[in-house]
C-alpha cells in the first residue's frame, strides 16, 4: 500500500469508527442526563424503534434529526459531527492524520504531510446536499441579533416563521405571541421594538399568524400566475451567483501550493530561511479550504433557483392551502410593512403582496 493509499484507508475507518463511537457517545449522555432513549425520541420527533436504529448505529440519522438530536442533547461533539466536512462525499484529507496505523492515534496535520483534497473519493456518510441544508438550519438558529441598544438576542424558537419575519418600521425581528383578546385566543406576530426596550421607538402593526399564512400562499400565487417573468428573472439571478463566484479556481491554487513546497524544500536543504514561505503555504490552505465552501455554497444557491424554476414548471394549479414546507423550503425573509408584506425567497425573488 502507498503512504497516500495508507492514509487514505485510515481516513476513511477513522470516520466509520468515529460516526460509531458519536453514537454510543449518544447513550453515554442518555445515561449521564437521567434521559430514557424513549424521551429523545419524543422530543427529536421520530419513533421510539427509529431513535434505538440510531443509538444502536444500525441506521443513520438524515440531517435535519441529527440537528434535532444535536439542539435535545445540547452536545458539542454532535455539533462537531455536523459540521465536520468529513461528513460530505468530499473531504479535506489530512486534515488530521494517522501517525500510527495500528494505534490510531490521530495527529493533528501540522504541516508535515501535504494535504490532497479528494472529490468524490469516498462514500458519503451524510450526502453534501444535506450537510449544507444542516449547515443553514444551524446558522439560522444560531443567528444573534444586535438590536440598536446594542443588546443582543438569540431565538430557538423553532417555528418555521421565527427569525424570518422583520418589521419594516424598525428592522428589528417580529415575535410569536398568544393573544387573549376578551377570551377571544389568537396568535399573532409582534414588532420586539414593541415588547421590549430595544432603543427604538415603533408603530408597526400588529399581524395575525393567519395573514402571515396568507401572504405566503399569496406570494407564491403570484409567482405561479406570471411564470414567465419570474423564470426570466430566476435566470438572471444564476448568472449573477455565477459571476460572483470566486475566480481563483482550486487547481490554481493547488499549482501555487506545490511550486511554495518545492521552494520551501529547497530552502530548507541550502538552509535558508523559509518562514516566510510557510506562512504563504498555510494562507493558501486557508484560501483552498474558503473557496472549497464558497463553491459548494455557490452550487446549493444555484441548485435552489434550478428546484424552483422546475416547481414553478410543474406546478400547474395555484396552491389554496398554507403549508410550512413552504417556508422552509424558499423563504429567506417576510418584511411588515403599513400598507404590505414583502416576501423574499432564497432564490433572490421578492415578491410584494396587499396584506
Ligand atoms: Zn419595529
Amino acid at each position: 500500500m502507498s503512504a497516500f493509499a495508507g492514509i487514505l484507508f485510515c481516513v476513511l475507518s477513522c470516520n466509520t469508527l468515529s460516526i460509531v463511537s458519536e453514537m454510543k457517545h449518544i447513550s453515554d449522555l442518555l445515561k449521564q442526563n437521567g434521559l430514557a432513549q424513549k424521551d429523545l425520541a419524543q422530543q427529536v420527533g421520530v419513533t421510539e424503534v427509529s431513535m434505538s436504529r440510531y443509538v444502536n448505529v444500525d441506521r443513520t440519522p438524515r440531517g435535519p434529526i441529527l440537528a434535532n438530536i444535536a439542539r435535545v442533547l445540547h452536545t458539542t461533539t454532535i455539533n462537531k459531527i455536523l459540521r465536520n466536512e468529513k461528513y460530505i462525499g468530499d473531504a479535506l484529507l489530512q486534515k488530521t492524520y494517522t501517525t500510527d496505523f495500528l494505534s490510531k492515534t490521530r495527529v493533528k496535520n501540522n504541516g508535515l504531510v501535504p494535504q490532497y483534497y479528494v472529490e468524490g473519493n469516498h462514500e458519503a456518510i451524510i450526502p453534501k446536499e444535506i450537510y449544507l441544508q444542516v449547515q443553514e438550519e444551524l446558522v439560522r438558529r444560531r443567528v444573534v441579533k444586535t438590536s440598536a441598544n446594542g443588546k443582543k438576542r438569540s431565538y430557538s424558537c423553532n417555528h418555521c416563521f421565527s427569525q424570518i419575519v422583520i418589521c419594516g418600521e424598525c428592522g428589528e425581528m417580529f415575535r410569536r405571541l398568544h393573544w387573549n383578546n376578551r377570551g377571544v385566543k389568537s396568535i399573532v406576530w409582534r414588532c420586539i421594538s414593541r415588547l421590549e426596550s430595544t432603543g427604538l421607538e415603533c408603530h408597526a402593526r400588529t399581524i395575525n399568524e393567519l395573514v402571515l399564512q396568507d401572504a405566503v400562499v399569496k406570494a407564491i400565487n403570484q409567482m405561479l400566475g406570471d411564470k414567465s417573468s419570474y423564470q426570466a428573472q430566476l435566470q438572471l439571478n444564476i448568472a449573477s451567483v455565477i459571476r460572483a463566484s470566486q475566480v481563483t479556481s482550486v487547481e490554481n491554487i493547488d499549482e501555487n501550493l506545490m511550486a511554495l513546497q518545492q521552494e520551501l524544500i529547497q530552502k530548507a536543504q541550502s538552509k535558508e530561511a523559509y518562514d516566510e514561505i510557510a506562512d504563504e503555504i498555510f494562507r493558501l490552505r486557508e484560501l483552498r479550504q474558503q473557496t472549497t465552501v464558497d463553491t459548494a455554497a455557490r452550487d446549493e444557491q444555484i441548485k435552489r433557483i434550478n428546484d424552483l424554476q422546475d416547481y414553478i414548471a410543474q406546478q400547474t394549479t395555484h396552491l389554496t392551502e398554507f403549508d410550512e414546507s413552504l417556508v422552509r423550503r424558499w423563504i429567506k425573509q417576510i418584511t411588515i410593512w403599513d400598507d404590505r408584506i414583502t416576501v423574499e425567497l432564497k432564490s433572490g425573488v421578492s415578491i410584494d403582496v396587499n396584506a
